[in-house]
């Protein structure tokens, strides 16, 4: 598929909008189910077996095959969702192209990864040959916030010898995330009319001493060891609640906490240091619990060495003259992969720090590259 094809592949795919709705509704055939409508329409005129999951009403994922000489498989995967495009500096789904660039909320994460993977499979679908092992591609639903269309393909038992994410990395081949895990902490008073507040016990003076005692914790990073590749790792608070009126005593009080684990590091652990740590550092034997962890992504770590890892840089080298290994904070669905038994690497179009900008673009040289790159490694079997 020709730069042109390409291009025009990832503006289509822009001007789809498909922001994550979280838990809100679900436009009928809208966002992520107009994306995968696309999709599969695509690949089934290109002659690619495609299927429909959605376990999640609304917002279905796609599955598409190409038949390999051998049982195995190899998994490419891309997600269908974006942010949400509120506050963009330009038009989010236009699709502008500008030279060497295509603007848009998604053109980086993760629509250019997306199409080049599209465009790659259609290739290997209409050549002469069989590729080596059978490619799958999913188009996944739900990456920005829980994972829900990857987690549901991967219960449904699908598995694969190795596996590609494509999330924007500049052709940097990424052997190792973080993962994470969100808890809550919350704090619990008593009420009493604001008037004599002596009657009462403050649930958000009592959460305003773990508040310190939390970013005292942080300071300097968490947990394990640092990692080479990664550092160490973190922990931040993100949202607070807490109070109802002004002239009433809050009987409770919560935070979100974000907990950004090692490779390797179980978050039921960090959670429990994290109620550990609480329990000596702030005094007054008020009500503190913690809740969760409700969401776990878990991180990445693969062997320079691994067979996948030689295969992508080779692939990588050969189409653009370099293939830097490295390491990413952000987590991707490569550590769900890496969970379920199955070696992943993160690798696609579009600088890392595009994703979730407000002048998000896409580098239109590197989709061309990006779509070679997957073509070689959906032909040989990622080997
Ligand atoms: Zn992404």
């Amino acid at each position: 598929m020709d730069r042109a094809q390409l291009t025009e592949l990832a503006a289509e795919l822009v001007r789809i909008p498909s922001v994550n709705p979280l838990e809100g509704p679900v436009g009928d055939g809208r966002g992520e189910a107009a994306v995968a409508r696309f999709v599969e329409s695509r690949l089934r005129e290109a002659g690619v077996e495609c299927e429909l999951k959605e376990t999640q009403e609304g917002r279905p994922s796609v599955v598409a095959r190409v038949r390999g000489e051998s049982d195995e498989a190899v998994w490419f995967d891309a997600h269908t969702d974006t942010v949400s495009a509120e506050g963009m500096e330009f038009e989010p789904f236009a699709a502008r192209v500008d030279e060497d660039e295509l603007y848009g909320r998604g053109a980086a994460d993760d629509k250019g990864s997306l199409a080049a993977m599209m465009g790659a499979l259609m290739e290997v679908a209409k050549g002469e040959s069989r590729p080596e092992a059978t490619v799958i591609l999913t188009a996944s639903a739900d990456e920005e916030y829980r994972m829900r269309g990857l987690l549901e393909i991967l219960d449904s038992g699908m598995r694969a010898r190795a596996a590609v994410v494509g999330e924007p990395t500049g052709l940097e081949v990424i052997i190792a995330h973080k993962g994470v895990a969100r808890f809550k902490v919350a704090t619990k008073g008593t009420s009493a009319h604001s008037s004599r507040p002596e009657d009462g016990v403050n649930a958000i003076y009592h959460m305003g001493r773990l508040l310190a005692a939390l970013e005292a914790y942080a300071k300097g990073g968490v947990g394990r060891d640092a990692h080479p590749l990664l550092g160490k790792g973190t922990l931040s608070v993100g949202v607070i609640r807490g109070g109802e009126y002004v002239n009433v005593v809050p009987d409770r009080c919560e935070i979100d906490v974000d907990r950004r684990l090692l490779p390797g590091e179980e978050a039921r652990v960090a959670v429990n240091a994290v109620r550990t740590y609480l329990s000596s550092a702030v005094e007054g034997g008020m009500g503190t619990e913690l809740i969760g962890p409700d969401l776990v992504v878990p991180g990445l770590d693969v062997r320079a060495d691994h067979e996948l890892v030689q295969a992508v840089s080779a692939a990588v080298k050969e189409v653009t003259g370099r293939a830097p290994l490295s390491g990413m904070t952000g987590a991707t669905h490569a550590g769900q992969l890496m969970k379920a038994g199955i070696p992943a690497v993160v690798l696609g179009p579009g600088a890392t720090g595009q994703a979730h900008t407000a002048a998000e673009e896409l580098d239109l040289n590197e989709l061309e590259q990006a779509a070679a790159i997957y073509e070689r490694l959906m032909r040989s079997g990622c080997r």
